[in-house]
């Protein structure tokens, strides 16, 4: 303001030399001065603080006031003044300029600078809060930005939880229970809607398919009970069939019994017939020298007149001992033939094999005398269960088969042995061997076969060893063939000990 005061001084002191118009001067200033004092009021409403505005004004105001009338008063006495004073004017103007103006302006440069003061200390205060808001800021965003994420997560983490929880439910089975839905458009209600409209669509698929099955069980059901029907019907009608026919198989049976019996007592009758031209001849041998030695013993005694010398006594004794020796074997074949027509044979009990098997041995000798050796070889077997006469024809049979396998005349090369013994199992095994004519292997499986015989007409009735298995398996044995076609044959009897297998 001073530096365009003192140009406006020589402008006005140029114009009043050289004769211009001091008062165009004055209102050019006076506008520019006004134009700067009105914008420096603008400037301080603008920027001022709040409560100094009005005192700054007002000394703006005092100032514009001042500094008008100073311009208008230098022009005045510039205007006024003799050419050639221009030295005093400019001092007597910067005078009235330092004592009109300088206060005021100095004044409020005074304030200004209080202002100033004022605007550096708020402004470093501005700056100081600026400085905590821009250190705490951060940490406040990054405290609150964490809080809303932790949030955010642990709602999302219950929210799954929820979802997980509902879909576990419609795992197990559970269709019925329905997730919460907030009624918000977010994932979760859609999710939740969605798991929702599942269980619902599951549940009613369920419902069909129990619906379904109901039906079909009751249909089955339904049939169930008709098939039952008809199988009632259809086991009822075979049931009578089948006791018709088990009553017809009970008579068969009782008819196949009885027919056994008839051919078993057939078969013995047989045996018996067989046996008795073989008993007739043995006992007539021993018939023969009885009666012989009889008749000598009794011409001998009738021709006695006195005492009989030495030698006619030893001869007495001799034919008496010879009678007696075959009146003793007429005895025991005897004895033997009433062990095989035994009539009790249902009887049953301990039996002594090593006897019933040289009764039979014995039996079958004269059958066996002309065609081969009979080797003995029975051991001290344990007695075993079953009927002794039944057993005595088994082994009286075979030994007759076999020595009818062998041609008669050449006893010295054949041989026929008897073996008992006691096998590991406990059981003892009795076998008949020969070295016979032996049976062609197309035959061995039908020897057993009733009525199977290889003999002429009358001779053989083919029920031997039919007969034979009949009893062994009576008395829980086995009967077993081995042959060679020939070079003989060995039957083989297995029988339990008594006490041991039950048996007949
Ligand atoms: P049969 O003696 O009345 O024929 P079997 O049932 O006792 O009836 O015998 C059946 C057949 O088995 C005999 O005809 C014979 O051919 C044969 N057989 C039995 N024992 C012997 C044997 N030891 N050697 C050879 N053949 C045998």
């Amino acid at each position: 303001m001073t530096d365009d005061a003192l140009g406006y001084l020589h402008a006005l002191l140029q114009a009043h030399e050289t004769g211009g118009d001091t008062r165009a001067l004055l209102a050019a200033q006076e506008t520019r001065s006004q134009a700067g004092f009105s914008r420096l009021r603008t400037l301080v409403q603008q920027e001022h603080l709040e409560g100094s505005e009005a005192e700054e004004l007002l000394r703006i105001e005092q100032l514009a006031q001042a500094h008008l009338q100073w311009l208008r008063s230098s022009e005045a006495r510039v205007r006024e003044a003799p050419v050639g004073s221009e030295a005093t004017l400019l001092h007597e103007a910067l005078s009235a300029f330092r004592a009109q103006v300088t206060p005021l302006l100095e004044s409020a440069w005074a304030l200004e600078r209080t202002d100033l003061e004022a605007h550096k200390r708020y402004g470093q205060q501005t700056l100081h809060w600026g400085q905590l808001l821009g250190l705490f800021a951060p940490l406040v965003a990054l405290t609150l930005v964490f809080s809303l994420a932790t949030l955010i997560y642990l709602n999302i983490r219950r929210a799954l939880r929820t979802l997980l929880r509902g879909a576990e439910r419609i795992g197990e089975g559970d269709l019925t229970s329905e997730l919460p839905v907030n009624g918000d458009i977010d994932e979760y209600d859609l999710m939740a809607q969605a798991i929702n409209r599942m269980a619902t669509q599951l549940r009613e698929s369920v419902q069909e398919r129990e619906r379904l099955a109901k039906a079909e069980a009751e249909a089955s059901e339904r049939e169930m009970r008709r098939y039952n029907a008809l199988l009632e019907a259809t086991v009822q009608q075979r049931t009578a069939q089948l006791e018709e026919t088990n009553a017809r198989l009970t008579d068969s049976v009782k008819q196949l019994q009885s027919t056994q019996a008839q051919l078993l007592f057939a078969d013995r009758l047989a045996t018996i017939g067989q046996l008795a031209a073989g008993v007739g001849h043995e006992i007539n041998n021993p018939l023969t020298f009885i009666l012989s030695n009889l008749n000598y013993a009794q011409q001998v005694v009738s021709e006695l007149d006195a005492a009989p010398t030495g030698v006619e006594r030893r001869e007495l004794l001799e034919a008496l001992a010879e009678a007696r020796e075959g009146a003793e074997r007429v005895r025991l074949i005897v004895r033997d033939l009433k062990m095989l027509s035994h009539p009790d044979d249902r009887e049953s009990g301990p039996v002594d094999l090593v006897k019933v098997v040289r009764s039979a041995a014995k039996m079958a000798a004269h059958e066996i005398r002309d065609r081969a050796r009979l080797v003995q070889q029975v051991e001290n077997v344990p007695p075993v269960h079953g009927n002794s006469a039944r057993l005595c024809q088994v082994f009286l049979n075979l030994l007759i088969n076999a020595a009818h396998a062998i041609t008669p005349g050449q006893v010295e090369r054949n041989e026929i042995q008897l073996v008992a013994r006691m096998d590991d199992s406990q059981r003892v095994t009795v076998e008949v061997r020969d070295t016979g004519c032996g049976i062609p292997e197309d035959k061995l499986e039908r020897v057993f076969e009733p009525f199977f015989t290889t003999k002429p007409v009358g001779e053989g009735s083919g029920l031997g060893l039919s007969v034979c298995r009949s009893i062994i398996s009576a008395h829980g044995g086995k009967i077993s063939v081995e042959s060679e076609a020939g070079r003989g044959t060995t039957f083989r009897v297995s029988l339990p000990v008594h006490g041991g297998e039950a048996c007949a």
